[in-house]
């Protein structure tokens, strides 16, 4: 059975059988290496005693030949023959005496003998010649030869070239005198002897001897037959390189008389047992090589038998199971580990299998639709969900309708986006009619492309209700804004005719006397005053509402504020029979920079409410000056503490939302709107500041108000003292064009005017304005703002321009701006009044009039 990729990864049995080779090998080669060792050492061991051995052979040898030469020498030197041949000169008699005697003893018979008497050498044994010396050389040793040693080592120039010797003589006595009648000598020959060469190869079991005589090599056994020679065997010598596989040499060294180490005896042996063993061990590593090598064949065999068959199996069955569809059970395998295996895949298979059709039913029943794509763009797979949303009724490669290419067209972006790793949700694409909101992720595929999972919601209802709560909210803006709109205009509606009413009403009160009805007239003003302070309320909140509320700072001395409150809430205080405190921790002559007329609708407002809810006991109203930190400004901190009626705990978060009365019995028994604690919740946040309740019911309120003010200095002392209006003011009438389009405040203005004399001219428009002062001249303009057609700023800037540059123009404006103010003035009006125009702010006006243009006017 073929398997994939065994090119590039090894088999099991192929692993196995290296791995046991390896083993087998290692091992092999320690035992050999180790019992090597052990060999050696015993052949080294071996060797070296040999050597001693041989070496003492040797001696032996050499000692017991010098010693038999010896003894025959001297029993020789003692012979009757010897001694006679001095007295009779016999010399045959002593020829054939030592033939005689090496007949007897060949073997320890020297190689030549003579006898010398006084200086001369006087007889030989005729042997010398043999080897080439001749009596001069005999005389030559004679006398070379050391008389204090036994054994001399001589060289001598022979005919036959250098001969080596070893001497010895021993004296010839006369037995009766005792007297030396000569000396007998005994030599060897060590060139080339033959008989000393054998004898000696013998004596030391050698298979080769070598003689050296000091330095020279003098003889030796080593015959041409021999594999070696004697410069062989000095080569290996004087390198001490000896290989003890091949030869085994050993040097002997002999001393001579006083010569020490005079002649060296090389034995070559050659080494049976080295060889022995080499050949042995090379026979056991080819064994072993050859058992190695059929050990890993038949493992190899026995493996790919066993193992690879049952790993093959496992391995198709893997491929099969990966491949197609449908999962089997593993059919087994008779080794355990795969047995194993096997079944543990088979598992596996299983439960992914059913994995994969649970997501395939999931994919398949989903009611969302659910569309897999290429990381190109294109569709890979499309649930049945999809191809319904997307209206697909044909085969994917037929659908070209116009919506799926629009749909695709906007999709295949995104596709790409996420195929590089985005992850996209809440992408909303129309599709028809509907619109569905498409999440995008990008896919690892086993092949590791990167497809990319898109999953639909029909979020058609939801934009639906999105829009509808878009819709909704501009109403509910469109509407508040409306609302504030229609306070804002109704209040400014009624309060112009209710400054009707108050105007007359004061006119009424400054003129009549009648008891009866000066009663109802304070009634009339009463109620008027309190309806323009619910109107200015509502007024002031829905300009708070809609934003355009901004604080007005100037400097101001903090009296003043005292001196109001005084003013007006001591005398409802006593009328209420209820005492008012107030303390000020703030020195008489603080100056403030903030908004006074906001701070006084604060503190008003919170004294008003004291007042009114408190029957009995007191209201307490303390100011105090918190020093400035850093990082924080000097706050001015008010306090309006009451013994009234108090608040519910409940209701203690809700009193300061608009029209949020405690109990709604309230309003009818105190009346009020419910929207001054939301004006001055406001107005507090509007100056940055804090406001805190704490309350009881029955016991008392208590309010506290931190307010950051910035302290200002060097103000004039203001002596505000009640105004005491002189309606005298001008001896004659002064001539006013009155500019106002509202009949009402016409009306009251007019009046307001005659009771100082004047005569009033009404103009309703600026148009009629610049008629009527073309024709006439007037010494005074009162010049409302809100004229129809042309606002008062720019009628004042007409006559300014193309009328009268010096008639002076005093504007009325009901909305106290200074913005307002300053486009009055750079129009070329004179003087400001605040609308509605009451007596006190009137009176102020003309005085003014009066100090700065009246006189200056009569004069001209
Ligand atoms: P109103 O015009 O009704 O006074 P506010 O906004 O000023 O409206 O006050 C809202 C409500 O808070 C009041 O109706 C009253 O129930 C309660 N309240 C305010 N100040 C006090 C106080 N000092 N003592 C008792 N209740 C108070």
């Amino acid at each position: 059975m073929p398997l994939t990729n065994f090119n590039k990864h090894k088999t099991l049995a192929t692993l196995i059988t290296r791995t046991l080779v390896w083993v087998i090998t290692i091992f092999t080669v320690g035992v050999l290496i180790q019992s090597w060792h052990l060999s050696r050492d015993i052949v080294q061991e071996e060797v070296k005693r040999t050597s001693r051995q041989t070496s003492s052979l040797v001696h032996n040898f050499f000692e017991y030949r010098l010693a038999s030469l010896q003894i025959l020498q001297d029993s020789n030197a003692k012979s009757d023959t010897v001694e006679n041949f001095f007295n009779n000169h016999d010399y045959r008699g002593l020829d054939y005496f030592f033939l005689r005697e090496d007949n007897l003893e060949p073997i320890h018979s020297p190689d030549f003998r003579f006898i010398s008497h006084l200086s001369d050498v006087i007889w030989d044994d005729g042997n010398a010649l043999f080897y080439g010396l001749e009596s001069s050389n005999l005389t030559e040793l004679f006398h070379k030869v050391d008389i204090h040693s036994n054994w001399n080592a001589l060289v001598t120039d022979s005919q036959l070239g250098l001969k080596h010797t070893l001497i010895r003589r021993t004296p010839i006595v006369q037995s009766e005198s005792g007297e030396v009648l000569g000396f007998l000598f005994a030599g060897v020959i060590l060139d080339d002897n033959a008989g000393l060469l054998a004898n000696l190869l013998q004596g030391s079991n050698s298979d080769d001897v070598i003689l050296r005589f000091g330095d020279k090599f003098i003889a030796s056994t080593i015959s041409p037959d021999d594999n070696y020679t004697v410069q062989s065997i000095s080569d290996l010598i004087y390198s001490g390189e000896t290989d003890l596989s091949k030869l085994l040499i050993t040097e002997t060294n002999l001393d001579v008389g006083t010569k020490q180490n005079i002649l060296t005896i090389f034995s070559v042996q050659r080494n049976p047992s080295v060889l022995a063993l080499r050949n042995s061990y090379l026979f056991w590593i080819f064994l072993s090589l050859a058992v190695i090598t059929t050990i890993s064949f038949l493992t190899r065999r026995w493996l790919n038998r066993k193992v690879t068959k049952e790993l093959s199996e496992l391995m198709v069955y893997t491929k099969v199971a990966v491949s197609q569809d449908r999962v089997e059970k593993f059919s087994g395998s008779s080794i355990h580990e795969f047995n194993h295996i096997g079944n543990t895949l088979s598992n596996t298979f299983e439960r992914l299998s059913e994995q994969e059709k649970l997501f395939q039913d999931l994919f398949s029943f989903s009611l969302s639709p659910i569309i897999v794509w290429t990381e190109k763009g294109t569709i890979l797979q499309i649930n049945p969900a999809a191809k319904k949303t997307l209206d697909l009724f044909e085969e994917l490669s037929q659908a070209n309708s116009k919506s799926f290419v629009s749909f695709i067209n906007q999709m295949r972006p995104l596709v790409l986006k996420a195929s590089m790793g985005a992850t996209l949700t809440g992408i909303d694409v129309p599709i028809g009619e509907k619109v569905y909101r498409w999440s995008l992720s990008a896919i690892q595929t086993r092949d590791d492309s990167t497809l990319v999972l898109s999953q639909g919601q029909d979020i058609t209802k939801l934009v639906e209700a999105e829009k509808q709560s878009i819709k909704a909210r501009k109403e509910a803006e469109w509407s508040a804004k409306a609302r504030t709109d229609f306070l804002a205009k109704m209040s400014h509606e009624i309060r112009t005719p209710l400054n009707g009413i108050l105007g007359i009403s004061q006119l009424l009160k400054q003129g009549g006397d009648d008891g009866k009805y000066q009663e109802q007239i304070e009634v009339l003003c009463n109620s008027g005053e309190h309806l323009l302070a619910v109107l200015n309320d509502i007024l002031d909140f829905s300009k708070i509402e809609n934003g355009s509320f901004k604080l007005e700072k100037h400097n101001f001395k903090f009296k003043e504020v005292i001196t109001a409150l005084e003013g007006i809430y001591r005398p409802l205080c006593d009328h209420k029979n209820i005492e008012l405190i107030i303390r000020n921790d703030l020195s008489v002559n603080t100056a403030l920079n903030t908004d006074q007329v906001r701070l006084n609708q604060i503190l008003f407002n919170l004294v008003s409410n004291a007042v009114k809810f408190t029957h009995q006991g007191h209201v307490e109203v303390s100011f105090t000056l918190e020093p400035e930190e850093l990082n924080k400004a000097a706050g001015l901190k008010i306090q309006v503490e009451d013994t009234g009626i108090g608040i519910l705990s409940n209701q203690i978060q809700q009193i300061f939302d608009p029209f949020v009365q405690s109990e709604a019995t309230l309003t009818r028994e105190y009346g009020g709107s419910g929207l001054g604690l939301a004006i001055v919740k406001n107005l507090v946040t509007i100056f940055d500041g804090e406001i805190d309740v704490s309350s009881e019911v029955g016991r008392g309120t208590r309010f506290e108000v931190i307010l950051p003010i910035e302290t200002a200095i060097g103000l004039a002392e203001n002596n505000a003292k009640e105004t005491v209006i002189d309606f005298n003011l001008f001896p004659e009438a002064v001539k006013v064009l009155l500019v106002e389009d509202n009949h009402t405040n016409a009306f009251i203005a007019k009046a307001f005017c005659e009771k100082y004399g004047m005569d009033v001219i009404w103009a309703k428009d600026g148009k009629e304005a610049l008629e009527f002062l073309k024709t006439m001249s007037f010494e005074l303009i009162l010049m409302d703002n809100q004229l129809p057609f042309v606002s008062g700023i720019e009628v004042t800037k007409q006559i300014r321009n193309t009328i009268d540059k010096t008639v002076p123009i005093y504007a009325c404006t009901a909305d106290n701006l200074t913005s307002t103010r300053q486009a009055f003035f750079a129009a070329g009006a004179d003087f400001v009044i605040v609308k509605p125009i009451k007596k006190k702010s009137l009176y102020e006006a003309l005085r003014h009039f009066k100090r700065y243009h009246y006189y200056s006017a009569c004069e001209h």
